[in-house]
């Protein structure tokens, strides 16, 4: 049993903790939410009133918070609370400058620290089942390895510091130039008479096949589960595509590396949140292609 406090217990942070108290490990929580500390509350979390309170016993402390300003604020407090060797993960998905800057101030207090961004949506959450792409140290790693454990099904040390949320925005642009390659493709196929099932059947087993296809459809039908089939309820809301295709831009620009594709994109999943679509799964960016949402 580790004594582990939880920051951030939202969508993805709630669900998370509740899976360390079933693993048997003494769980502290605090949010800036009544709302969500209470919930937290009913699975077995301790809820703190102040952060201070949240991390006075803990071993290890885990955040889950929306941006990089949230984590690097959050971090600089528990920087000052710490003892040397505590643990700090940080799994909110966040910009590899900001990541690696809250490294630092670990460093500066002697703490060990991972940056751990999942992939696996809420679903994953709740199930125990997230994919950790995680950086920083190989102690780091080993010592978080057993706490991530509880909470996911696959652990991938990606390198140092920052190496998890830069494979983190890596994979998010390829999975949002895929989906938009997908809904290009139904798109075409509609407009040649083409059926969405003979599409699937040829692509699915062809060089066209990928994840946005084949468990993701964007079309209702072939895959029963996807959000296509629920009027494109998230899933994975497109403000959060969004959100993650400009890291990977400001990351592009600040590195260097040509991605034109991303580029594109991000301005094509921009487009559809200022269509007040940002709240839809990302998938519904067929609509936004096939001329059936505004278009600017
Ligand atoms: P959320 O908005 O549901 O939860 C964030 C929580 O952080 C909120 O409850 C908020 O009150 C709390 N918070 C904000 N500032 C705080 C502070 N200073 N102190 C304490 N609590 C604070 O967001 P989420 O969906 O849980 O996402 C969290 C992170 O996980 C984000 O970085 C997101 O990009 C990433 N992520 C989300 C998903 C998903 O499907 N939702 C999937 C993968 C990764």
């Amino acid at each position: 049993m580790t004594r582990i406090t939880c920051i951030g217990l939202g969508n993805m942070g709630g669900p998370m903790a509740a899976n360390l108290v079933a693993a048997g490990h003494a769980v502290t929580g605090f949010d800036l939410s009544a709302d969500m500390l209470k919930a937290a509350a009913e699975r077995g979390v301790s809820s703190a009133p102040t952060l201070e309170q949240a991390v006075v016993d803990a071993e290890v402390v885990i955040t889950m918070l929306p941006k990089g300003q949230h984590v690097l604020r959050v971090w600089a407090t528990l920087v000052t609370l710490s003892r040397p060797g505590q643990l700090l993960i940080d799994c909110s998905t966040i910009d590899v400058d900001s990541a690696r800057k809250a490294h630092q101030m670990a460093a500066a207090a002697q703490c060990l620290s991972l940056d751990a961004p999942v992939s696996g949506g809420t679903s994953g959450a709740e199930a125990g089942t997230l994919t950790f792409m995680a950086g920083g140290s190989v102690e780091a790693f080993e010592r978080s390895r057993p706490v991530l454990e509880a909470m996911g099904r696959k652990i991938v040390h990606c390198g140092d510091d920052g190496a998890g949320q830069a494979a983190k925005i890596c994979n998010n642009m390829i999975l949002g130039i895929s989906m938009i390659g997908v809904c290009e493709a139904f798109v075409l196929a509609e407009s040649l008479g083409l059926s969405h099932q003979a599409l699937f059947d040829v692509a699915s087993t062809s060089s066209g096949q990928c994840w946005s296809l084949t468990s993701y459809c964007p079309v209702p039908g072939p895959v029963p589960a996807s959000p296509a089939n629920k009027d494109y309820q998230p899933g994975f809301a497109a403000a959060l595509m969004l959100k993650d295709l400009k890291l990977s831009q400001e990351a592009a620009m600040a590195s260097g590396a040509a991605t034109p594709l991303g580029a594109a994109a991000a301005q094509l999943y921009g487009m559809l949140d200022r269509q007040g679509q940002g709240g839809r799964d990302f998938s519904a960016i067929i609509e936004m292609l096939r001329g059936k949402t505004a278009v600017e």
